[in-house]
């Protein structure tokens, strides 16, 4: 559920006509919801309910400080994959002992700056990285806590691009090889091992691969802590899927996945993290944009509109489907016919959708991507030197822009041309 609907006949956000943002900040922009995120976010919350716990929000998925700080006050820790990210969450004022940090390739810079402003742990994802941390936090006069991220080798069943849990995938150490990993661990003096860490992929739409995981995080666990290691922590990662149209089998509810961490690791007495990002965001978001053309092709017609694959990349990166609809609702009964929805940018795969039945639409209508609010905004460029795509926030009745459109001037003069050419 979220919290764009028709209401008299035009697509609200919360309280607010989104046409009135559109003619106050201009297409394309994305705009989120802030009652969305707090749901999403609760509903996670409770879902862990009796159990200690954290969710730690990805912010990869929606990086902004007015979402991370909305999500920070109703009590979210985030998970930071970056130092920029790190600074962000620090700087919308989230304590450092609520912030994990994950990723295959921290640097030591990135250590150093975690270390000294405060961290609730690293996810250490191969030997190499705990070698170094190790050293950064001695030469700190500090102790770094640390978890492993384990690869369990389980098939996510979600696009190949997204999974991360498959003994082919880059990320985190052989879950066979753990014991030696932590006994080497331990034997460091500059870290604490205080947990595990699995994180299997993105858009999971069944539980089974969930379940196959941390199965084989509670048998590890016991084995762990059999070798005298203190795992008090376990961190099962994000990634339980959204439903990207309607029409579509729906994932499993946030509650249910909850049920599942309680059954399968529950008795285990550990403070249980979760890292969800899309889930969270993808549906408090849309991204808002105009017809420029319709023009008609050989066969089919072409909506041409002023959003382009630089400001959403996802269907041509993942194939992924949103949904599209005008921000007038169709009249009841109105006959749809088919478009290729395209944006301007001189790529073929700058297409988000082939034949999608619409309303008829003219150049100047607006119409909204869904569920477009996580991997959205942060992965825009501006390719085409296209200015990067503004951010605007809607709560209740009022809505703020929280990142502008930059100016040509300031695309223009990033650049510095040599005194010498
Ligand atoms: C991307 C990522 C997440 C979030 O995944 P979602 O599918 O957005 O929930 C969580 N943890 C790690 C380590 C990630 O890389």
């Amino acid at each position: 559920m979220d919290h764009f609907l028709y209401r008299d006949g035009a697509l609200y956000a919360e309280d607010v006509p989104v046409a009135e943002i559109a003619a106050t900040v201009g297409t394309p922009f994305y705009l989120y919801s802030t009652a969305t995120l707090l749901r999403h976010y609760r509903l996670f919350d409770e879902a862990l309910k009796g159990t200690e716990h954290l969710v730690c929000y990805a912010m990869k998925a929606a990086g902004n400080q007015a979402i991370i700080k909305t999500l920070a006050e109703a009590g979210a820790g985030m998970d930071v994959v970056s130092e920029g990210e790190y600074r962000r969450a620090r700087a919308a004022g989230v304590p450092g002992d609520k912030i994990v940090f994950s990723g295959v390739g921290k640097t030591a810079q990135e250590m150093r700056t975690a270390l000294l402003g405060g961290i609730r742990q690293f996810n250490v994802e191969s030997e190499p990285e705990m070698l170094l941390l190790d050293q950064v936090a001695q030469s700190l006069g500090t102790v770094a806590p640390i978890t492993v991220r384990v690869n369990p080798d389980v098939d996510a069943q979600t696009h190949a691009k997204i999974a991360t849990g498959k003994s082919e995938n880059k990320f985190g150490i052989p879950i066979a090889r753990a014991r030696e990993v932590y006994a080497q661990a331990a034997a460091l003096p500059g870290l604490q091992v205080v947990g595990i860490d699995v994180h299997i992929g993105s858009q999971l739409t069944r539980l089974e691969p969930f379940r196959q995981a941390y199965q084989k995080v509670a048998e590890l666990t016991e084995a762990l802590r059999a070798d005298g290691h203190d795992i008090r922590r376990l961190d099962l990662g994000g990634g339980l899927g959204i439903p990207y149209t309607r029409s579509n089998e729906a994932p499993p509810l946030p509650t249910e996945y909850g049920q599942l961490i309680k059954e399968v690791l529950g008795d285990l007495g550990c403070e249980i993290e979760i890292e969800p990002g899309r889930l969270i965001a993808g549906n408090a978001g849309i991204l808002v944009s105009s017809v420029i053309y319709v023009k008609a092709g050989e066969g089919r017609d072409f909506l041409i509109l002023d959003a382009a694959m630089n400001d959403l990349i996802r269907p041509a990166m993942y194939e992924a489907w949103h949904d599209i609809v005008p921000l007038v609702e169709p009249a009841a009964g109105v006959e749809q016919r088919p478009y290729d929805i395209v944006g301007p940018v001189c790529e073929t795969g700058d297409t988000f959708a082939r034949d999608r039945m619409m309303p008829p639409l003219a150049a100047g209508d607006l119409v909204a991507f869904r569920s477009a609010g996580a991997y959205g905004a942060v992965m825009a460029s501006e390719y085409n030197a296209r200015p990067l795509v503004p951010e605007v926030l809607v709560k209740g009745d009022q809505f703020a822009v929280i990142r502008r459109r930059p100016t040509f001037d300031e695309l223009i003069n990033r650049d510095t041309i040599p005194a010498w050419l």
